[in-house]
């Protein structure tokens, strides 16, 4: 048996929308990494959120990436198709005594914020997103509160126990960003920046960062490259990786592509697909000078 020792890339969407330069962008550094290092480039589904997920969204992701000129390797990992091992992920977490269950609903969660800024007279702390952190209301709830709401079909979110899962993680932990200039950093992981954060969602059972870790470690992924827009939530796939015992790839975090007002491309605000890009006559040279890349060396 010979063993693949080369660096594995990939690029992992989720089929929520048509997919914009931003898209382009990690797609195209990740393609041509693999290429420089003799590696393998894998295109990954992440299509969990079987609401938003659409058949026509992963074909035009198909149809974009190819006209950009990209090829990976097939099968295609599709998300949607390997939930039994999302599960075996989450059964380890509760196996560790790391997770909980929670039965707070949304509006539960902003009341119990809500009361806690009027009791301290100071605002709540927030996630790097902004969100406010869950109050952790379902850490200290009966057990046998939680199991009537469950038994009623209520249904319920599995949540990491941040302080005991940095407990139970060995040491402090780092994870480690490289870019194309300069040394490899290590990023100290700060497991309260995120606090008790969702590992499964009341509707699907998994979350992106339990999927993302597993599938990563599954796939042999050594290199994660991606907008800038995740890095903070390295920090919590560095702590899953460790609960779980997969290894750690490597990230760098690019630059993220904005639009003419300074702010991040984002589907839900109409930011121009490539789809239309290509329908009002751009070429894939265009695509990279919109999105500041050099033009492709011609072999
Ligand atoms: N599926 C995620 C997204 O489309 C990216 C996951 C990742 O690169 O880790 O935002």
């Amino acid at each position: 048996m010979t063993i693949d020792s080369r660096a594995v890339f990939r690029f992992a969407p989720s089929p929520n929308g048509w997919l914009h330069l931003g898209h382009a962008l990690s797609a195209i550094l990740n393609f041509e990494a693999a290429e420089r290092a003799g590696g393998r480039f894998l295109l990954r589904i992440e299509d969990i959120d079987a609401a938003r997920a659409r058949e026509e969204f992963v074909a035009g992701i198909f149809d974009d990436l190819r006209w950009l000129g990209l090829a990976w390797e097939e099968p295609v990992r599709r998300q949607s198709q390997h939930m039994a091992d999302y599960a075996g992920a989450l059964a380890r977490l509760k196996g560790g005594g790391c997770v909980y269950p929670c039965v707070c609903t949304r509006s539960d969660i902003a009341q119990a914020v809500a009361e806690k800024e009027r009791a301290s007279g100071s605002l709540w702390t927030r996630d790097p997103d902004g969100a406010p952190l869950y109050p952790g209301t379902c850490r200290t709830r009966p057990r046998s509160e939680i199991g009537a709401r469950l038994a009623r079909g209520d249904g319920g979110a599995w949540r990491l126990d941040h302080a005991r899962a940095a407990q139970l993680a060995s040491g402090a932990l780092t994870w480690t960003e490289i870019d194309s200039v300069g040394a490899p950093a290590a990023v100290p992981v700060d497991p309260a920046l995120w606090g008790d954060v969702i590992v499964a969602r009341r509707d699907i059972g998994t979350s992106y960062h339990v999927a993302v870790v597993v599938d990563d470690a599954l796939q042999g992924v050594t290199h994660v490259i991606r907008g800038r827009d995740l890095y903070h939530a390295t920090g919590v796939q560095r702590l899953l990786q460790e609960l779980l015992g997969l290894p750690a790839p490597l990230y760098a975090h690019h630059r993220l592509v904005l639009d003419d007002s300074g702010a991040k491309l984002s589907k839900s605000l109409g930011a121009a697909s490539l789809r239309d890009l290509r329908a009002g006559g751009a070429t894939p040279a265009d695509i990279r000078r919109m999105i500041g890349l050099p033009p492709r060396p011609q072999n």
